[in-house]
């Protein structure tokens, strides 16, 4: 375990199991430095244990920069439940992950990530109030992904005005990846500011639901990477910047919600020799966090919320500029901001 690619230091690996519901899980924490860890949960199929253990400790690493890059005071954590989220959800289920939730005292909040709903949500909370992003209580912020799609897309002009000399979208052909709930918020703010949208996801209806809504075109999920593009969105899930698929892009930049778009370390310094502006996925996708954070403070305000989403995408802007201005990879001066503001709080 220690010796993992991915494990980076974490604080603590908890994996439970609940033979009666069938729930497996893992909860990674990675560092409480800053407070108590916070990430989203999120329900895969994985093929091994093996996948959803890399997934959790990647996903909590870059919870811990994220909540670094958005000035919160919460460290970094994820969790995975290895499941189909289409066929092997049960109420059962989700109040054995709220007990070891709670078993963990407070020193891990998880809130909703891939294949995880509000109603999901709810039935944690039952068992442990170590939770954000539910409907109802006094605090409730709801589903994070409409703001975080709001700060994708605000980050993605931050980068066209870097890349092409304007943030104007109207115009600028996109293609997106993964429209589910970030990936199709986003798609509502891009097609009203006139983007051209080409669109793709495993799931069909909710590809027809988004075009449909914004008059994006369909395109199968594996041409998506050669689109003739301005932008490539992506917003589905991890890996998606590999070896493979970097010789295929033609686009200019690289912005979306997805976690840990890139496959490997050294794809950062390939995307700016190839010429593409990448935004740091847990910067521009941090906008979902400070909306949980709002929750987790104990009083939501809305208007703190898009005050900490200004400052984030002000954050985005800098380190563009500082990567472009030392002709560095934008991950790089990230992962350095956020490695620093880690090791001042760990200093006291
Ligand atoms: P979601 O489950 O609502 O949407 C993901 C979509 O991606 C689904 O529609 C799924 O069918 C599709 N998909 C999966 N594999 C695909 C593939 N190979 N090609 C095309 N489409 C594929 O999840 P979401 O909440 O929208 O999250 C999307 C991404 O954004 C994830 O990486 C998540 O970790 C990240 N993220 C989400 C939030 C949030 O607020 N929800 C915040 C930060 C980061």
């Amino acid at each position: 375990m220690f010796d993992h690619p991915s494990y980076d230091h974490h604080e603590g690996v908890h994996f439970f199991e609940d033979e009666a519901s069938g729930l497996k899980a893992i909860i990674a924490i990675h560092s409480s430095a800053l407070g108590p860890a916070a990430g989203g949960c999120r329900m895969w199929p994985y093929a091994t244990g093996e996948q959803a253990l890399r997934d959790a400790l990647r996903l909590s690493q870059g919870m811990s920069f994220k909540n670094a890059m958005a000035s919160l005071p919460l460290g970094g954590g994820k969790s995975v439940i290895w499941g189909n989220a289409k066929t092997d959800k049960s109420p059962a289920l989700f109040e054995a992950f709220g007990r070891a939730i709670e078993s963990l005292n407070g020193r891990y909040y998880t809130a909703e990530d891939v294949g995880v709903t509000t109603s999901d949500m709810a039935l944690v909370a039952s068992q442990t109030k170590y939770v954000a992003g539910l409907d109802t209580g006094a605090a409730a912020s709801g589903d994070p992904s409409p703001i975080t799609a709001g700060g994708v897309y605000r980050g993605i002009k931050t980068c066209a005005e870097r890349a092409f000399g304007s943030a104007d979208l109207s115009g600028r052909t996109i293609a997106v990846q993964g429209v589910g709930s970030v990936g199709g918020y986003l798609c509502d703010h891009l097609a009203q500011e006139g983007a051209r949208l080409f669109v793709c996801d495993i799931d069909q209806e909710t590809v027809t639901r988004v075009c449909e809504r914004t008059g994006a075109s369909r395109v199968n999920t594996d041409d998506i990477y050669d689109v003739d593009a301005d932008i490539f969105s992506p917003n589905a899930l991890g890996a998606v910047i590999n070896k493979a698929t970097l010789g295929r892009l033609k686009v200019k930049v690289v912005a979306g919600g997805a976690n840990n778009q890139l496959a490997s370390p050294d794809m950062d310094s390939a995307l700016r020799e190839a010429g593409i502006l990448y935004a740091p996925d847990y910067v521009i996708n941090g906008g979902g966090i400070i909306n949980v954070a709002a929750e987790i403070s104990g009083e939501y305000s809305r208007s703190w919320v898009m005050d900490k989403l200004d400052v984030l995408i002000e954050t985005l802007g800098e380190v563009l500029d500082e990567a472009l201005k030392a002709s560095l990879p934008t991950n790089l001066v990230a992962e350095r901001i956020a490695r620093q503001r880690i090791a001042a709080a760990k200093r006291g």
